[in-house]
């Protein structure tokens, strides 16, 4: 069977890191506000610490966002012809002492919504790229390298980058769940 390790952060959930953004700022930035990977970055840089302590003591960022349309009928159904593992990053150098907190809400998150996928298919970790593997999906180029199919899921801050550079770098973009099914489910 081949593998396929998948992301969670803007590939299965979307939306999540803005819609707490704005409640905290109470604001309604939409993601052509958003200049970078880090939709945080738009909190003042005065108030970014006192914004990390909220986000990491306070809240569940999973209870926010929404789950991106067909991700889990689709993640079921690769179950049944690939090995899947779920490969979610969660260093924050900002706020190192603390970021690991999140790995709670994480573990959480997957074993409530991705039941059919064994926990010790989870893998917690920012280096994607030491984990060779046959098939990867995953919201950032970095996170693609090490595997044989690449496939880059349409975000706020990945729209930008030309399919000349996806193409030399051999990735494909996919625009939803439903180019996920498509390109490896349809055989
Ligand atoms: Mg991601």
């Amino acid at each position: 069977m081949k593998k396929i390790l998948i992301d969670l952060d803007d590939t299965i959930l979307v939306d999540c890191y803005l819609e707490v953004v704005n409640k905290y700022l109470k604001k309604n930035y939409t993601y052509d506000d958003i200049k970078d990977y880090w939709v945080d970055e738009i909190v003042p840089e005065k108030s970014r610490d006192k914004y990390l302590k909220y986000f990491y003591n306070d809240i569940n960022i999973y209870d926010f966002g929404k789950i991106n349309e067909g991700a889990i009928e689709t993640i079921e159904n690769l179950t049944k012809y690939y090995e899947v593992f779920i490969c979610s990053a969660y260093i924050d150098y900002r706020d190192i002492a603390n970021c690991s907190k999140i790995l709670i809400h994480k573990h959480k998150w997957l074993i409530e919504n991705l039941p059919f996928i064994k926990p010790e298919n989870f893998i917690f970790t920012n280096r994607k790229d030491v984990i060779p593997t046959d098939i990867k999906i995953d919201d950032k180029i970095e996170n693609l390298k090490n595997c044989n199919t690449k496939l880059l899921i349409t975000a706020y801050h990945n729209k930008n980058i030309s399919e000349q550079k996806l193409k030399e770098e051999n990735i494909i973009r996919v625009n939803s769940w439903m180019d996920i099914a498509e390109i490896l489910l349809n055989h």
